[in-house]
């Protein structure tokens, strides 16, 4: 007798966890690839893949589960920017934005979690606490739901970074087999350093990950501060992992190439912009292929922050380009609709 078996995460299997689980079915790990490339690639449903069959795709259907996942709102900007709320199957919602890059093409930003366990005080969706983690078939889905969007608007998605709701890399696992998922040639077929994953710094993760994908996943930290008092202040976890032990990974990091890693700094005026703050930034990202990303503060309810003027951005820039520093500007998109870095929680949490 067979012991009873776990239905697999249709969406989400990694190409090797599906032929597997297609040879204990008795469909045949031969119709993998073709299997992978019908529900990720061509977006159809088992029944519509050629050459599998009814029976085969009925064993498939009996044996898996796919959890429904629906767009409860699409929110266009005028910047072209478009959120989309996403309510689950068990009815939590997560949040993607469609971000248009060139003339034909689109990032889309993801989420990992429903809310978010870490607490960064500056951060809207840290105020939901964490519900539950998605299931690696849930973040791939956030994919398949955006990408008919964005081909209304004349744009393929070619990237993908993980900087919705949640902390990727405190829900390893999930994480790890979306992205498999994600850049597998018979699956969605992102090139796989078109894979960015954002993570509040949690060394350990960042060694599984850079091991795991051999540094082809790209890496952007969230780093706000390179000083130890003040990074605790707006991200609690800091307090487990110190300044120099993140700085440490990042150097432990496999490089592919010129990849670049990304540093996250939010400008929070009198906090992270002082000539100190961005002195000890630069001193963390020299050595480094780095490029810091500078984020003006975005504002939400009951936050006691101030969001910086546009002068007050600029100069955080200038001063960061005195120093030597490699600085890319991310300007707010879609604020009208709280699609914007850290408010992914507001049309949702209500
Ligand atoms: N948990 C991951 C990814 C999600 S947040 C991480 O921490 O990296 C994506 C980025 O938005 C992070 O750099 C985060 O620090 C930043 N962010 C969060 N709240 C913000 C806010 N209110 N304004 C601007 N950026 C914010």
């Amino acid at each position: 007798m067979t012991a009873a078996m776990e239905p697999l995460d249709l969406y989400g299997a990694t190409r090797a966890q599906l032929a597997e689980h297609l040879d204990r079915v008795g469909v045949g790990a031969h119709h993998a690839a073709r299997v992978a490339r019908g529900l990720h690639r061509q977006g159809i449903a088992l029944e519509a893949i050629r050459d599998l069959g009814p029976r085969h795709a009925r064993a498939i259907r009996d044996s898996t589960t796919s959890p429904e996942l629906r767009l409860a709102q699409v929110l266009p900007t005028e910047d072209g920017t478009t959120k989309l709320v996403i309510a689950l199957a068990d009815g939590a919602r997560v949040e993607a934005v469609i971000i248009p890059g060139g003339t034909k093409r689109a990032t889309l930003c993801l989420s990992s979690q429903v809310g978010c366990a870490m607490g960064c005080t500056f951060c809207a969706t840290a105020t939901m606490g964490l519900v539950r983690g998605l299931s690696p078939g849930e973040i791939v889905r956030q994919l398949h739901l955006a990408r008919p969007i964005a081909a209304a608007a004349g744009r393929r998605i070619t990237r993908v970074v993980f900087m919705g709701m949640g902390e990727p890399l405190h829900h390893y696992a999930a994480t790890r087999d979306a992205i498999a998922v994600l850049t597998d040639m018979n699956g969605v077929a992102l090139a796989r350093d078109s894979v960015t994953v954002s993570t509040v710094g949690l060394p350990a993760r960042i060694d599984q990950l850079g091991r795991d994908f051999g540094g082809q996943v790209q890496l952007a930290l969230s780093l706000h501060s390179a000083r130890q008092p003040t990074r605790e202040r707006l991200i609690p976890t800091a307090a487990r992992h110190d300044v120099a032990s993140l700085r440490a990974a990042l150097d432990r990091y496999p490089r592919r190439g010129r990849a670049f890693i990304m540093l996250e700094v939010v400008v929070i005026p009198g906090l992270t912009d002082t000539p100190d703050e961005l002195a000890a930034i630069a001193a963390f990202a020299s050595g480094l292929p780095a490029i810091v990303n500078l984020i003006p503060w975005n504002p939400f309810g009951g936050a006691s922050f101030r969001a910086p003027t546009s002068g007050e951005f600029v100069e955080a820039r200038r001063r960061l380009d005195a120093l030597g520093v490699r600085v890319r500007l991310r300007l707010p998109r879609g604020r009208e609709v709280a699609a914007a870095c850290g408010q992914l929680a507001l049309a949702t949490a209500g």
